[in-house]
């Protein structure tokens, strides 16, 4: 939604606005400007669903997309249904890391499930990581994917410590490659004297998800994918041949449902309502800045986030024009202007160069936490699903979309290290994250034990 700061009465407010603001402000995704969401009443067939399909696909973002392909290049016959505008979920709001994100360390899984297990899922992320960046390649998909590298930059000497540790107990169990950057090191990655130093992890990536998805819309099309936006499923029937999909647009059936709708999970799909914890995001991006500011701040241009649960994340775009920054994740704000200059206070603590830069855009998005704190692949009376991404989706919402396309055409690697039987919940949790809040203030202070040591 476009939403122009308002315009007040009071001179002053306005005054203050005018200095958080740039004139071109508005509140939406940075990656609308160049992958407008498609409007409503293109490619689809609003008056009619058509009655039936091979396969329904709940969602339209990076997991639905992906599986429709795959099965209509195989000569399924595939509808894809969204609540929303086709991508308006999280798989055009994100930030664009590509990474092998797991709020799990592979000692934490090993001690708990066993090294094998540990290993397995690491790797698994591993071959998400890789796979993200084969697929854009194959497909041909411009959205400047880049092996940019990440930095993590650490909060205090104690997180520091800890974060040495992780990353060399992960080379050791499964070879992923790192670097130490000290203290004194830090200004050779970004403009900032708040860290403790950090670590380098060279093959992740960077990736615009506008364009990403808009490739993904394009290529489901091509393939014969029939795409209904502004569709609410409202449930799904089963029976023993096949199953009804309930939708404010009548019902459609069909022998495979598919559910992909991480932090949008609506009630009404009741079972994953009760398992998938939304949470929103925030991001903001600045003005356009002179590329000698952006060589200032982040001289080699990764992606940057720090130790804490509760992320502060900042990347440039990928015409390195301005910078865009994340944090605040959970609070309870439907909108982000409204968090605008607490983002941008943020920002400049941690790059005090950028005192008085005005912002371009702010927006925010659903993303989808579990109670284990891992994602999901599985079935559940029959319908297939992928969610739970904790702010992984880019290449899990890739990865699954493929496995679950797999599993219903019964062929390639069907299995994941993800599809456990047990997908917890909590007694009296029906979808409605009022917690979430309170949970991130306890990471923030469970953080702040780790900085004391
Ligand atoms: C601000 C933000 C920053 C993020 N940053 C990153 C990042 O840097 N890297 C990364 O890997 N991930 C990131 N994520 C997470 C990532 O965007 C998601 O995990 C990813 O998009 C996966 O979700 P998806 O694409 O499968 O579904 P989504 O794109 O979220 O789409 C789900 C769709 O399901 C639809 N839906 C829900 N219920 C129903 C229903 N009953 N009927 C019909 N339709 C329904 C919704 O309308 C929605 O469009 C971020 C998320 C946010 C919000």
């Amino acid at each position: 939604m476009m939403l122009h700061v308002m315009s007040q009465d009071n001179g002053k407010i306005d005054a203050a606005q005018a200095e958080l603001f740039a004139d071109d402000y508005l509140e939406e995704p940075y990656w609308w400007s160049a992958a407008p969401l498609p409007p409503a009443h293109e490619n689809t067939e609003p008056a009619s669903l058509g009655g039936r399909a091979d396969v329904v696909i709940i969602g339209s973002g990076i997991t639905g997309l992906v599986a429709a392909l795959h099965l209509a290049r195989a000569g399924c016959d595939i509808a894809v249904v969204d609540a929303q505008r086709i991508g308006e979920g999280a798989a055009r709001r994100n930030a664009g890391f590509v990474g092998r994100t797991l709020k799990r360390s592979v000692e934490w899984l090993a001690e708990r499930s066993g090294r094998e297990y540990a290993v397995k899922v690491y790797r698994e992320l591993d071959a998400a990581l890789r796979g993200v960046r084969a697929f854009v390649e194959r497909e041909r998909i411009d959205c400047h994917y880049q092996t940019c590298g990440r930095f993590i930059a650490a909060n205090s000497k104690a997180h520091f410590r800890a974060l040495i540790t992780e990353l060399e107990q992960t080379r050791q169990a499964v070879g992923f490659d790192y670097s130490v950057v000290e203290k004194d090191e830090v200004r050779t990655e970004i403009a900032s004297d708040i860290y403790h130093g950090g670590a380098v992890i060279p093959d992740l990536g960077s990736i615009h998800p506008g364009l990403y998805h808009a490739g993904l819309v394009r290529k489901a099309l091509e393939a014969g994918v029939r795409l209904y936006p502004l569709t609410n499923v409202v449930g799904v029937d089963h029976s023993a041949r096949e199953k009804i999909v309930r939708t404010s647009r009548g019902n459609i059936a069909a022998p495979h449902v598919i559910v992909a709708t991480n932090g949008y999970t609506s009630r009404d799909l009741k079972w994953l309502a009760r398992r998938v914890i939304p949470f929103r995001g925030f991001v903001v991006a600045t003005e356009l800045l002179p590329t000698e500011t952006i060589d200032k701040m982040i001289p080699r241009r990764r992606t940057y986030l720090d130790t804490r649960m509760n992320i502060d994340f900042i990347r440039p775009a990928p015409d390195s024009s301005r910078i865009l920054f994340g944090g605040m994740t959970g609070t309870a704000s439907p909108t982000a202007t409204p968090l605008a200059g607490a983002l941008r206070d943020r920002l400049v603590k941690i790059l005090p160069d950028l005192r008085g830069v005005r912002l371009s855009r702010a927006w925010t998005g659903q993303c989808a936490g579990t109670f284990d704190f891992m994602p999901h692949i599985g079935v559940k009376d029959g319908v297939l699903f992928a969610l739970g991404y904790n702010f992984a989706g880019i290449p899990l919402g890739t990865h699954f979309g493929e496995k679950l396309a797999a599993r219903i055409l019964q062929r390639g690697d069907m299995s994941s290290a993800f599809d456990v039987e047990k997908f917890p919940t909590a007694p009296f949790f029906n979808g409605s994250p009022w917690f979430v809040p309170l949970a991130m203030r306890y990471f923030d202070w469970h953080d702040d034990r780790i900085a004391r040591g």
